[in-house]
């Protein structure tokens, strides 16, 4: 369906969609085949082999386009394959500038596999641009930000930081898992790329683990499209189609995660037991102002430190809490809990860690969207 026209809550259902050809299937069907019968040599519909392209994979590559607002998709096997895949662009002695407060597997995968390969890694504090254009050199091909950060919840000027690549050949990516395209759209702000854990909010159950790419520029889909086919880390039919389904309620989820995130952050904050709570919503978030222009609302990620909580005062929190799940992840309808310090960031080396606010006791909350009293007196009892 020509999709450019349509509002983000319709592009959801039906942006890059249409009834399948075959049985005017309504849900793309699930084409789970390797290979496609040819009538003579390269006498084919456009299908030759799945690691190239897949149907199903086609109908979310073009679903992931519309919502992102950009003209190409690409659907990775998991999200650290497609930010892999973005690296792969780049040669030895190319610099990358990133926001210090990452998510761990990217961190990993930026110091352990690329450094070897001789991809120079910049860490830097992004709350101010000029921090940015201070580490901008000839050799600077690639800014990769995190918006909002995980899981200190800062926020990144997007445009601000867009601005700082004009005229120039280096090119900005965004992971926009923490917000979604209903929250913010990069490639809008001035992003080249934009990044997705699928597996998060997009898919929103927890059920499968999905990566994504969106583009506007020809030229780079096809450079990502080549280096997608020629390493493989594709998405498979039935993941397709899961983050598919998923994408169909992304506007309702969000909504929902968002006056849950408030109600939940707000509870927290008037808690004389919690020290600190990290959320982009607060008037006094030192990027409240930046978040309010550039996102549309707040989201359901929340971190906080407990009053003269130690490392296993954070433990015992996380243990007691019943409707809350103790678990990695974040973005599906179900709320979890995580302790960054032993699970998500146990990765990254802890003066670096200290460092970007990831103390011992830091609790991060991926609020689901359960009746929010339930998810408060959760909290309640486990913080008691
Ligand atoms: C989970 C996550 C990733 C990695 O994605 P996978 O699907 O787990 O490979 C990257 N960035 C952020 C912000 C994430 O939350």
């Amino acid at each position: 369906m020509a999709s450019k026209n349509l509002k983000f809550n319709t592009k959801t259902i039906h942006g890059g969609q249409q009834p399948d050809e075959a049985y005017g299937a309504v849900m793309p069907p699930i084409y789970q085949t390797s290979t496609y019968a040819q009538t003579t040599p390269g006498g084919h519909k456009g299908y030759q082999y799945s690691r190239s392209a897949n149907p199903t994979r086609t109908a979310l590559e073009n679903s992931l386009a519309s919502i992102e607002g950009g003209e190409f998709g690409l659907a990775f096997g998991s999200g650290l394959a497609a930010i892999d895949a973005v690296i792969k662009l780049l040669a030895p002695g190319d610099e990358v500038i990133s926001t210090d407060d990452l998510y761990g597997g990217t961190y990993r995968i930026f110091k352990k596999i690329f450094e070897k390969f001789g991809v120079v890694f910049h860490f830097v504090g992004m709350q101010g641009a000029d921090a940015v254009r201070d580490k901008i050199n000839s050799k600077t091909k690639l800014i990769w930000v995190e918006t909002p950060t995980n899981p200190m919840m800062n926020i990144i000027d997007i445009k601000a930081v867009a601005a700082l690549t004009k005229g120039t050949d280096i090119m900005l990516a965004v992971d926009n898992t923490f917000a979604t395209p209903y929250l913010q759209l990069p490639l809008e702000l001035g992003a080249d790329i934009v990044m997705h854990s699928a597996t998060k909010y997009l898919g929103g159950h927890s059920d499968t683990v999905v990566g994504a790419l969106v583009v506007k520029d020809k030229e780079l889909a096809d450079k990502l499209y080549f280096i997608q086919n020629a390493s493989g880390a594709v998405c498979g039919p039935m993941d397709s189609f899961l983050v598919l389904r998923g994408i169909k309620t992304l506007h309702v989820r969000m909504q929902r995660h968002c006056e849950n995130g408030r109600a939940i952050a707000e509870y927290l904050k008037s808690n004389p037991k919690i020290e600190k709570v990290y959320w982009p919503g607060f008037k006094d978030h030192p990027n409240h102002h930046i978040a309010k222009e550039q996102m549309k609302d707040f989201g359901g990620m929340i971190s906080f430190v407990p009053k003269g909580g130690s490392y296993d005062d954070a433990i015992k929190i996380v243990e007691k809490l019943r409707v809350f799940t103790l678990a990695e992840s974040l973005g599906g309808v179900e709320s979890l809990a995580g302790h960054p310090a032993s699970m998500t960031h146990a990765s990254i080396p802890k003066e670096e860690r200290l460092r970007s606010g990831v103390v011992d006791s830091l609790i991060r909350l991926s609020v689901g969207i359960e009746d929010v009293d339930d998810l408060i007196a959760d909290l309640e009892q486990a913080i008691e």
